[in-house]
């Protein structure tokens, strides 16, 4: 796989599709309207649908992790880790700042700027469980190691950015 971006999901009118590069099917959705769906769900389930967010997040992640996970043989960690950064920024999820890196214990502290999710949002706790699900379920692939995530700080609390904390199992790292 390449480490250029590998462009954004395009119209094919035979299938009358948006399809990604991988074949996947793509729409696209205003932030607006899936900040819609988050507030609703929340309004109706409450704290239940943030599992809905998480577990959403992490399989989807899981999927992307798949995708990316060759790039792991033969490009060295920090390099994957821009070409995410870009892509993810280039999709519309916002700016994300790598902080410190230890590979010896296992943890990545990272921040994400203009989080889409969160855009104009107040809360008194943070509110990025499907970026939290799916960082989790996209690392855990890319490392071959089950990884946790948390969401130290919040957007839509601190009015500036998101931080995160993942962590994994540097022993059974391959
Ligand atoms: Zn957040």
């Amino acid at each position: 796989m390449s480490t250029e971006f590998d462009g954004m999901p395009a119209f094919d009118e035979g299938r009358g599709e948006l399809v990604g590069s991988n074949g996947e099917d793509y729409v696209v959705i205003s932030a607006e309207a899936l900040r819609r769906i988050n507030k609703q769900e929340e309004m109706m389930l409450g704290t239940g649908s943030w599992v809905i967010w998480y577990n959403s997040g992490k399989s989807v992640g899981k999927t992307d992790g798949q995708k990316y996970a060759p790039l792991m043989q033969t490009m060295d960690v920090d390099k994957v880790a821009n070409y995410l950064r870009q892509t993810y920024a280039r999709y519309g999820w916002g700016s994300v700042v790598f902080g410190g890196i230890d590979l010896k214990s296992g943890e990545l502290v990272f921040t994400v700027s203009n989080s889409p999710l969160v855009r104009g949002i107040k809360s008194r706790e943070p509110q990025c469980w499907f970026v939290r699900g799916f960082v989790e379920g996209l690392t855990s692939e890319l490392l071959g190691s089950e990884c946790t995530a948390m969401e130290v700080a919040c957007q839509a609390v601190n009015g500036d950015h998101c931080e995160f904390r993942l962590r994994w199992n540097s022993e059974i790292q391959k």
